[in-house]
């Protein structure tokens, strides 16, 4: 036989030339087309196992300063509620690697809740967060969720979700930052423990504390009731976050009532009356109790801060300093037709001014923004000749004024 008088063969398995389908020559000797297979498949697996151990350690924990001026960078304002949240987002991610030091303090969880109103920033500052620390973020609807074994979503789907954004990576899910909305809405209707069912209010939230807690949950994968028939996935809740946002409408009454009394009593010359606006920044945890939160809810999100409403001046900041500002959206939206854009000052005066006269806040500048600049993004990428855009006062006007969104104004 050739190969046993040349003596060519692998020198990994050791087979001979006429045993292999493919000899490849290296400089000291050969390899088969078998043994690169296995050395393929020994690669892939090793790079599997990195990627999930890599993910184990994957997100970045930042300390609270660095996560504040990461929030700054997208988020306008509202330095109270991010130097909380930068605290409470730390020491949960150090709580984290304490655990797996199997320290003898535990620490417990630090899920927060936001009050504020709408549009001011609450679901902005959860997922920049997220963002910042590369972990899974989902959002999840408290008025959607009801009871099990009542119409509507059992608790368990905000888990699918989360689940969905990690790709199905229940380790990195299992670290993930929840954004519960309208935490407001599930509040019972008085202070008083509920005699009839609340299947939408007390009950969810009765619901939702294990969840809150840590716990070992089954998760349909793609979301939806639980069947029989659908494999589940177990999901552990302890290391994820919780952030719940509200706008809590009325609360300021609460608020004012605890506080005045207080003042009475205390009689203090120190304390000048809390003026109106602000009265959130003295929000305590018995406020949310009376709104119609259960003490038990709230004992497990003891994070609490709250949210300014956002003036002219923070508006007029939101169109052009965050790092993906509208402003700078629509600039490079326009750079990809080669067109530069240009807005007059008085124009994103004039969008402020509108977002304000028809209440839509920070929300509805992009709106705003979107009337008044449907016509040109529609005319000018089949225009070679268009170098350039300016948006004058005049032309946002006229634009404004022809938009739907200018017959919206409620009486
Ligand atoms: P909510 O408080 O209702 O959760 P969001 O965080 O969803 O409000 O805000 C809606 C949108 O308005 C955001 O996506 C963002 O574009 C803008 N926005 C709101 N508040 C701010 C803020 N403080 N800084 C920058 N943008 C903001």
């Amino acid at each position: 036989m050739a190969t046993k008088k040349t003596g060519i063969g692998c020198s990994f398995c050791g087979r001979p030339k006429n045993e292999v389908g493919v000899l490849i020559a290296g400089v000291s000797g050969h390899i088969c087309d078998n043994c690169i297979e296995q050395a393929h498949q020994i690669i892939d697996e090793q790079s599997k196992f990195d990627k999930e151990k890599g993910v184990e350690t994957d997100f970045n924990l930042l300390r609270p300063a660095e996560i504040k001026s990461h929030l700054d960078e997208y988020v306008i304002g509202q330095d109270e509620a991010k130097r909380v949240l930068a605290v409470a987002v730390y020491n949960h991610y150090k709580r984290l690697s304490l655990a797996k030091n199997d320290e003898e303090i535990e620490i417990d969880k630090s899920n927060v809740i936001l009050v504020g109103r709408t549009g001011t920033g609450k679901t902005l500052l959860a997922k920049t967060i997220a963002k910042s620390l590369n972990v899974p973020f989902c959002i999840a609807d408290a008025t959607v969720l009801t009871e099990a074994g009542y119409v509507g979503e059992d608790v368990e789907s905000i888990l699918s979700r989360l689940l969905q954004a990690a790709d199905f990576n229940v380790e990195a899910a299992e670290r993930g930052i929840v954004f519960i909305d309208e935490i407001d809405k599930i509040a019972r209707k008085s202070d008083n423990p509920s005699i009839t069912r609340d299947v939408s209010g007390e009950g969810v939230q009765q619901a939702m504390l294990k969840l809150l807690e840590g716990t070992e949950v089954n998760v349909p994968p793609q979301g939806g009731r639980k069947h029989p028939e659908q494999k589940m996935i177990k999901v552990n809740t302890k290391n994820i976050l919780f952030v719940a946002g509200g706008a809590f409408d009325g609360i300021e009454r609460i608020i004012a009532r605890r506080v005045n009394t207080n003042l009475i009593g205390f009689a203090s010359k120190e304390m000048t009356k809390p003026d109106g606006e602000n009265l959130l920044q003295y929000i305590i945890p018995s406020d949310i109790k009376e709104f119609g939160l259960i003490p038990e809810l709230i004992g497990r999100m003891p994070v609490l801060t709250y949210l300014h409403p956002l003036d002219e001046k923070a508006l007029r900041r939101i169109l052009t300093e965050p790092k993906n500002a509208l402003v700078k959206q629509y600039i490079h939206l326009f750079s990809l037709d080669k067109v530069d854009l240009k807005f007059d000052a008085e124009v994103l005066d004039f969008m402020v001014e509108k977002a304000l006269e028809y209440k839509l806040g920070a929300r509805g500048l992009r709106s705003i923004c979107e009337a008044i600049l449907n016509d040109a993004m529609f005319d000018i990428p089949s225009d070679k000749k268009i170098k350039e855009f300016r948006v004058t006062l005049e032309y946002a006007q006229s634009k404004f004024a022809g938009s739907k969104l200018a017959q919206l104004k409620i009486a």
